[in-house]
């Protein structure tokens, strides 16, 4: 499933192809996608003939700004792609939306699983889903102190919890894994039991394996490719994730895998408490 690397990565990779570009046209050959009242019909009707303003991200999701003020919120979910597609008049497999762009160009929105979701909204801020959003990792407001805060009184374990979005957006199984063996924390710890100074290590642990995400171009695990089809790297940069067996980067131990909460769950014994 993409997290936020992935996300940021298309973003970046999205943002100077999309950005200026007039919608010509919507194509949905999947209406399930669109998430609104009134569905598909009026989802193609409003986005025809607008002009992309601006791309960004909230945790996971991706919203393109529309000049007539509307937003397209995409959720990729477990399968989803996006891909940009230059010149190719043939829809892509498993293809449910496509926006054709002025001066030839379409955005293709593909689903193996068909679990992704796009919204049009006013105000992207304002879904229930968004709001509901945890602190963004990466924000600067986000401090090791108002983590420390977070954890306190949770009683769960904290992996599960750090891949709550809710309690924080953007992490996933790959990042909260990474971010647990570069922080020394055990992924079974219970949230309370986290000193401040293993809140400080979490944080800064957090925020670097994110960034170190974004710089590789996210991690290409199964279904995930940037728009122009290319894989990431940071699956070849992994310290514990998906290695279990292998020794520990830091100290040798070979990497325990476990299940928490039903997930794959990877660490070092040695180095994490
Ligand atoms: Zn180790």
């Amino acid at each position: 499933m993409p997290e936020m690397p992935e996300v940021e990565t298309i973003l970046m990779d999205l943002k100077p192809l999309l950005a200026g570009r007039r919608i010509v046209s919507a194509d949905c050959a999947d209406p399930s996608a669109i998430k609104m009242p009134g569905a598909h019909g009026e989802f193609c009707r409003r986005v025809a003939g607008t002009t992309i303003v601006d791309l960004h991200r909230i945790a996971k999701y991706l919203i393109l700004r529309l000049d007539t003020g509307d937003e397209i919120v995409l959720h990729l979910r477990m399968t989803g792609r996006l891909v940009y597609d230059p010149d190719g008049e043939q829809p892509a497999t498993r293809e449910r939306v496509a926006l054709k762009l002025d001066g030839g160009g379409t955005l293709r929105f593909v689903d193996l699983r068909r679990l992704g979701t796009l919204h049009l909204v006013r105000d992207a801020r304002r879904l229930p889903a968004i709001e509901a959003l945890g602190p963004d990792p990466l924000a600067p407001r986000f401090t090791a102190r108002r983590l420390r805060r977070l954890l306190r009184g949770r009683r769960s374990r904290i992996k599960p919890l750090l891949m709550d979005q809710r309690f924080l957006a953007g992490l996933g199984n790959i990042y909260a894994n990474e971010a647990l063996h570069c922080a020394g924390i055990r992924p079974t710890r219970r949230a309370h039991t986290i000193t401040m100074d293993e809140a400080r290590r979490l944080h800064r642990a957090v925020r670097r394996v994110l960034r170190k995400g974004v710089m590789h171009g996210g991690a290409s695990t199964r279904t995930y490719r940037r728009p122009d089809g290319s894989v990431g790297r940071f699956q070849e940069a992994f310290e514990v994730y998906d290695r279990a067996g292998a020794p520990c980067p830091t100290c040798g131990e070979p990497i325990k895998r476990i299940m928490v909460a039903g997930r794959g769950t990877f660490y070092c014994s040695r180095c994490q408490r």
